[in-house]
């Protein structure tokens, strides 16, 4: 029925090659499905790969005292209890064998002198808890995940983009991409999926996230019928480089603060203490990024508006050692040797609390067949995530996504793909070519960036999100429009066309669950509403599709069993 079309089939269909989809893709083998994995950009070069500073887990090689509960306590701590608390639980207590794991498979970790796996300090974690190599962590991550994923035989995919999910009888059938390099169209059939596509960052201006962060597989699962929760907590991260302006959002690591790093003003005040007295540099990331941000405002910001983040007290071997990227960063892109003076740093958009609603134990999402994890998911981080705690949660979660997906596909028979579906897939992805005027992809994505940037950033107010969400719809109308040329071989206007379906609908989930919370919590800060509301401390916003519409609705957040609030309450 899909001669048509590029055609092949596995019992797990992995979507993206990152921690979590490699981790996922690995769970799946082991359970004896075949599997594909398939990525938008080369093996290797996922968000993953960008990783710096550690994995977090209660491992307790420096700090014997720590534990599964204090990893809990301080996620859902720094979630402001908004997490799924079994979400939390399983990852607190899975986190250890999954770092160990990894080791076994011959990943390279920094070492205490005893020869344990090394842990570094990072905010909101009680105790030394990031397992580390350098500030190149997810580098070793992927390297050896990629390793282990290709000796046990994974098929993957590279350079192709999934736009469409296929659903048959309500259960997950396929999907449809193209090969970005021919612009040829290709079908999957699978019995399970699992998304593991990562964060939406690039719809802001200022961003630590690459071009493939653009929502796709929230937005895929969405249409697909699956919810989404948690759409509002988008973290900034406190410290990217400002300057020069060409480098602007790329990412200083959380590490270099976990290493001793402080910051100060322009007045040379360590403002932190104003802040928060007792963690100082290493409270939490929504804390610090709306210090700075405020410290800016107020008039104390640097040169280039930021704060200066200082770690040259320490020797420079020392520093060469432990953050060889940081070094080498600055020195090559602003002129600036760390180790002999500050870096001048603001906040950049980094990461998605929010996202496809899981089921804990699975990872599977409200349709089923269809499963979730990595940063594309949601849950496990609440209203606001803690440096570490993200590559712990793909090790985890990916896991527990590959090994359901495996097992469900084993008993599930595949699915017939209605073929009209899939011409409607294609006749959509070639529409912008079609067009003999039309709006410029890349206006429409530089405008989106500036309207989330300044109405949906670290602080918001009704008014801004009403005239966000006004004008996301005037960017869907505009979408349209859009036309591209030329021909469909390697065309990244094309490209950008395709991903800005995706970028609008999560922006406006984000949008609309942003403007229905009326309270600041974690990464949400509204001006109109500055305090925590005790009412919203018990919902999650959950978005659903309903027809062509967006429909929200508050969800109660699950309640927790004893053992576990008695730990909250120590
Ligand atoms: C600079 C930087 C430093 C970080 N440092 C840390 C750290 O030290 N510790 C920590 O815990 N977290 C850190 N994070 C966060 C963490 O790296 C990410 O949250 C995490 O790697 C996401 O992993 P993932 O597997 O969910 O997605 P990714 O690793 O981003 O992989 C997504 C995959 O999906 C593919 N994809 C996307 N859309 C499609 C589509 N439509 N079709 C096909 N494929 C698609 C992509 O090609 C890619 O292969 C950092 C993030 C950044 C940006």
């Amino acid at each position: 029925m899909t001669e048509k079309y590029e055609t092949h089939e596995h019992d797990v269909l992995v979507i993206g090659a990152g921690g979590a989809g490699l981790r996922a893709a690995i769970a799946a083998l082991g359970e004896g499905a075949s599997v594909g994995v398939v990525c938008k950009s080369l093996l290797g070069k996922a968000h993953t790969v960008m990783a710096e500073g550690g994995i977090a887990a209660a491992l307790g090689n420096v700090d014997a005292a720590d534990s599964w509960k204090t990893h809990f306590r301080d996620t859902m701590t720094g979630g402001k209890f908004l997490n799924n608390w079994r979400m939390a639980q399983i990852h607190a207590q899975e986190s250890s064998d999954r770092v160990k794991e990894l080791e076994q498979w011959g990943a390279l970790f920094d070492r205490t002198p005893d020869g344990d796996i090394l842990q570094r300090a990072f905010g909101g974690h009680t105790y030394k808890r990031l397992c580390h190599v350098g500030d190149r962590t997810g580098l070793e991550m992927i390297r050896t995940l990629q390793d282990k994923g290709v000796q046990l035989g994974i098929d993957v995919y590279m350079e192709c983009t999934v736009t469409r999910l296929f659903r048959s009888g309500g259960r997950i059938a396929g999907a449809f991409a193209y090969w970005r390099e021919s612009g040829r169209f290709v079908v999957f059939k699978a019995k399970s999926i699992v998304i593991a596509t990562g964060g939406i960052g690039k719809a802001w201006r200022i961003t630590s996230n690459s071009w493939e962060y653009t929502g796709d597989g929230m937005a895929l699962a969405y249409d697909a019928g699956a919810e989404l929760i948690d759409m509002e907590f988008v973290q900034f991260h406190p410290t990217g480089m400002i300057w020069p302006p060409g480098v602007q959002g790329i990412l200083v690591t959380e590490a270099v603060r976990g290493e001793g790093g402080t910051l100060t003003n322009e007045d040379g005040e360590r403002f932190m203490k104003r802040y928060d007295p007792e963690k100082m540099e290493l409270s939490t990331r929504d804390v610090v990024a709306r210090a700075i941000y405020t410290e800016v405002k107020e008039g104390r910001g640097t040169e280039h508006g930021g704060a200066y983040l200082d770690i040259s007290h320490k020797p420079a071997e020392y520093v060469i050692r432990k953050l060889p990227s940081m070094y080498h960063q600055f020195k090559d892109l602003a002129d600036v040797d760390i180790t002999k003076g500050p870096m001048e740093v603001g906040p950049t958009c980094h990461y998605m609390m929010g996202g496809i609603r899981v089921d804990a134990e699975t990872g599977e999402t409200t349709v089923p067949g269809l499963h979730a994890a990595g940063e594309a998911a949601a849950g496990l981080h609440g209203a606001n995530r803690l440096g570490g705690n993200s590559l712990s949660d793909l090790l985890v979660f990916g896991r527990r996504a590959g090994l359901a997906a495996g097992a469900a596909a084993k008993k599930t028979s595949p699915a017939p793909i209605d073929s009209a579906e899939i011409d409607r897939a294609a006749r959509d992805a070639v529409e912008p070519f079609e067009r003999t005027s039309g709006e410029d992809p890349y206006a429409i994505h530089r405008d989106l960036e500036e309207k989330m940037q300044d109405l949906v950033g670290i602080f918001r107010v009704e008014k801004d999100l009403k005239q966000a969400l006004t004008e996301i719809a005037q960017l869907k109308q505009r979408l349209a429009r859009v036309k591209v040329t030329g021909s469909r071989i390697f065309n990244p206007g094309w490209h950008l066309a395709i991903d800005l379906q995706s970028m609008l609908t999560v922006t406006e989930a984000v949008t609309l669950s942003a403007l229905a919370r009326e309270e600041s919590r974690g990464a949400h800060s509204r001006i109109d509403f500055p305090k925590t509301d005790a009412a919203w401390g018990k919902k999650n916003n959950v978005i659903a599709r309903e027809g062509a519409a967006m429909k929200l609705s508050p969800s109660p957040v699950p309640e927790m069993p004893p053992d576990l609030k008695q730990l909250l309450e120590k």
